[in-house]
């Protein structure tokens, strides 16, 4: 499909509500990159299942466990018995289930539960598609978050670290954490590898790494400049995938959806206040006018 990307691996582009998948079928261990989100769990398996072509999948490796990258996990373990690679931060957190520092809780989003069998070492190897690829710190997006270099193709797996416009929203900072310098440091180790090929956790993979990278450093210091932007963000971002999911949503639904989850987040309450109302039909208003989303008769928020 990608006549830059090398044979063994193929991208299945998925959206934003499930991240791609990126599969190694033909290699001695049939590998997937990241799972999509759980209620896509039916696509996710017939779509793998025709890029495996009838071998059973060996092996998950996640760039990390945000529930549109880990929710497909689960279901693809119980059908192919597959081992789970994940990186190490979130270990303990994975082993007891806490649906908290997973960051389910606080974005009320869903993921199936898993248990995981290997961790990836940072700055070691893991073996793809029979190549040896780098395993590379990306925080930023996710502190946990990791990414995988092939220097011999020069392809980049950047996960939510770098999309052709843009990159994920910076979460530590919703926290109260950093994430601003952190996101600057994981572009800056980007550039210097100098991708041919990017394959971002969301969208087309691109070869136009030189303006993207421009794309998003002009960005990370237009967030980091005021946070409110990134919160502002974050906001729309989530009840957006919300919406994608439930296709539509009222102003009461909203109202919960921040009241309960997203306002629980220091970062976000100390920018924004705690007017759960006002920031909902704010919200709305903004993802209407943007065009993610149109308000039915009755002013609810209706999915595209
Ligand atoms: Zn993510």
């Amino acid at each position: 499909m990608h006549d830059f990307l090398p044979a063994s691996i193929q991208v299945l582009e998925r959206g934003w509500l499930s991240s791609n998948n990126i599969v190694f079928a033909q290699a001695d261990v049939p590998t997937v990159v990241d799972t999509g989100y759980v209620t896509h769990g039916e696509a996710t398996e017939r779509l793998l299942d025709e890029a495996l072509d009838g071998r059973p999948l060996a092996r998950i490796v996640n760039t990390h466990l945000h529930s549109d990258h880990a929710g497909g996990n689960a279901r693809l373990q119980r059908r192919h018995g597959c081992r789970i690679v994940i990186p190490p931060g979130l270990r303990d957190a994975v082993d007891a289930w806490d649906e908290e520092r997973l960051s389910y809780k606080a974005t009320d989003q869903a993921c199936e539960r898993f248990s995981h069998d290997e961790v990836l070492a940072i700055g070691g190897r893991i073996e793809l598609g029979g190549q040896d690829w780098d395993v590379l710190p990306a925080d930023g997006h996710d502190a946990d978050m990791v990414m995988l270099w092939n220097p011999q193709e020069g392809v980049l797996i950047s996960a939510d670290a770098l999309w052709r416009n843009g990159f994920g929203v910076i979460f530590p900072e919703l926290a109260g954490e950093s994430g601003f310098a952190e996101q600057q440091a994981t572009l800056d180790l980007i550039s210097q590898l100098a991708p041919r090929v990017v394959i971002p956790g969301h969208g087309a993979p691109f070869t136009e790494v030189d303006d993207a990278l421009g794309i998003a450093h002009a960005r990370i210091r237009w967030l980091a400049e005021d946070p409110k932007r990134n919160i502002d963000n974050a906001l729309k971002g989530l009840v957006a995938f919300r919406l994608l999911d439930r296709r539509r949503m009222d102003l009461g639904d909203v109202r919960t959806l921040i009241e309960q989850h997203l306002l629980t987040q220091r970062g976000i309450r100390a920018q924004v206040g705690d007017d759960a109302e006002a920031l909902a039909a704010r919200v709305m208003e903004q993802l209407a006018r943007v065009g993610m989303a149109t308000l039915d008769d009755d002013g609810a928020l209706v999915a595209r």
